[in-house]
């Protein structure tokens, strides 16, 4: 499963990185990036569960 942040729609509130630090990351300015292209299978929940916190629906999973 590969993890994808939509850079326009991403406004920085870091929910995704504190629900799933193991997933996301976040650059200088507060924006949201995936770790590694390709999300680990134990991490998936973790990222589903970042995937349905985020306000501004920018995370995509595929
Ligand atoms: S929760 Fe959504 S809007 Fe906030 S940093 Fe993460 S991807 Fe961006």
């Amino acid at each position: 499963m590969k993890a994808v942040v939509d850079p326009d729609r991403c406004q920085g509130h870091a929910r995704c990185w504190e629900i799933s630090p193991e997933v996301f990351t976040l650059d200088a300015e507060g924006h949201a990036h995936p770790l590694t292209e390709e999300v680990p299978t134990d991490l998936t929940p973790a990222a589903h569960r970042a995937q349905r916190n985020c306000p501004e629906r920018a995370i995509t999973l595929t």
